[in-house]
């Protein structure tokens, strides 16, 4: 799962803190070591990880005792919350031109995904009814101006290339007055990545920059850089004056370091992310759900407006509000898991499920397999039942039969039914530390 490691090392802290009345000096002081190793094993730079373990000491000591709370889930809140300053805080939207053509830049190293970025923005403007056009500036590799030509085809939008002989600066300008000739909306521009920084690939990008005087100029890193990543967007910032980075492969193993660092380490925003090889797999980057995700909650608003695009509008907001009230029966576990099943790429889904956190993309097909037994498993159930799973928790008579007539064993009624319970428990202690009402309870 994305930040796995992150979210067990943090959990260590917590546990530390079991049995506690009061947050002291004294006893945070183990667990702000454990907070500070987590961070430092996640990659984030240390000037950052200093910073945030100060604060949330100064804030954990100094905050005054509420009934009710434990100490523990005191902790877990000041985390959250700092965790989505470090952030940025807000979600930091893209910034559109009021007079003719929005005009994106993109920068970035060889291999983060800049090309597929391109084609992915486009498709993600697409669908917010903008028209789009690619201009293919990456000079240097033909292979790369064929790849964007063909991901333009495969999401719609038109590839302004004129091949390999024309100077980037002079494709920028014929492509911008294509773009402004067409009435396009956003023309989004790929430049020449390399392997390092040098000096020709800024000078490059400063002549670019001045032909198209451009709306945003993105950094596109890759998560699995971590803080190398920061350290990235903040020469590029420098060197030729940057509005954002959009962080890729947050999908794979990445640790976390530069999902945490780029803004503190460089003053700029990382604005999108990208989470897959597919051409939807790019999202804006919401700090308050990414601080959510790490502290190990699941990520019910990711999960809830993907699943919007895929059901009725009523449903989603049925689901949601079921969801909100823990109210979730078994009912709503199917309708969640055929949606689920209906969105098709289950690896990029399966982490955003709570109470399927820590499933590993390893276990995915394990998992899609476990979607039918389910269907069964619920399928056998009376309505009563799947309305009132305390039904078949307290009674064995009922599981054994569900069981029978599902052709499944009573441990895995049993299991199910454990399943549906931890969601629950998970969802009410993400809406604890969202709404900052009632504070997360952490023991199992
Ligand atoms: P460029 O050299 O920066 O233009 O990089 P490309 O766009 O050619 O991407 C390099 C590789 O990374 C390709 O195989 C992409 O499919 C892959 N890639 C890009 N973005 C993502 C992402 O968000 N997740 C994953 N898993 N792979 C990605």
């Amino acid at each position: 799962e994305m930040f796995g490691q992150l979210t067990s090392g943090l959990e260590a802290a917590w546990t530390k803190l079991k049995g506690e009345e009061v947050l002291t000096k004294e006893n945070i002081a183990e667990p702000m070591r454990d907070i500070r190793r987590a961070l430092l094993e996640a990659d984030v730079s240390l000037p950052v990880v200093r910073r945030f373990v100060q604060t949330v000491s100064d804030q954990a000591v100094g905050v005054g005792l509420i009934r009710g709370v434990k100490p523990d889930q005191q902790l877990v809140k000041i985390v959250h919350e700092e965790l989505v300053k470090l952030m940025g805080g807000e979600v930091s939207e893209l910034v559109f031109s009021k007079s003719g053509p929005t005009v994106i830049l993109l920068a970035g190293l060889q291999g983060v995904g800049k090309t597929t970025v391109c084609a992915k923005l486009a498709n993600y403007l697409k669908k917010q009814d903008k028209s789009c056009m690619l201009i293919a500036g990456d000079v240097y590799r033909p292979a790369a101006i064929d790849q964007l030509v063909i991901l333009g085809e495969q999401v719609g939008v038109p590839v302004y290339s004129v091949g390999t002989e024309v100077k980037p600066s002079e494709i920028a300008k014929q492509g911008l007055e294509e773009a402004k000739k067409k009435k396009i909306d956003v023309v989004i521009m790929d430049t020449a990545g390399r392997l390092q920084i040098d000096k020709a690939m800024m000078d490059e990008l400063k002549e670019v920059k001045k032909v198209l005087n451009p709306t945003e100029v993105l950094l596109v890193v890759d998560a699995m850089t971590g803080q190398e990543a920061a350290a990235l967007v903040t020469t590029f910032n420098v060197e030729i004056g940057i509005t954002g980075a959009i962080l890729t492969k947050l999908d794979g193993d990445s640790r976390g370091g530069a999902a945490l660092s780029v803004k503190e380490v460089s003053g700029k925003p990382i604005k999108l992310v990208g989470r897959g090889e597919r051409m939807e797999d790019l999202e804006p980057f919401y700090p308050d759900r990414m601080a959510g995700r790490i502290l190990g909650m699941g990520d019910v608003l990711s999960f809830v407006e993907k699943a919007q695009e895929v059901m009725r509008q009523e449903d989603a907001e049925e689901l949601q509000k079921k969801i909100m009230s823990t109210k979730f029966d078994f009912n709503d576990f199917l309708k969640q898991t055929r949606t689920v099943a209906r969105m098709g790429s289950m690896t990029r889904v399966v982490g955003m499920i709570p109470g399927m956190g820590k499933v590993t993309p390893a276990q995915v097909r394990e998992a899609e397999k476990s979607l039918k037994l389910t269907e069964a498993m619920i399928e056998a159930m009376t309505p009563e039942e799947r309305e009132k799973p305390e039904l078949l928790a307290e009674s064995p008579e009922r599981r054994k039969r569900v069981a029978q007539a599902s052709g499944k064993t009573e441990q895995q009624v049993s299991q199910l039914v454990a399943q549906l319970f931890q969601m629950r428990a998970r969802m009410k202690n993400l809406m604890g530390i969202m709404e900052g009402g009632s504070i997360p309870t952490l023991s199992n």
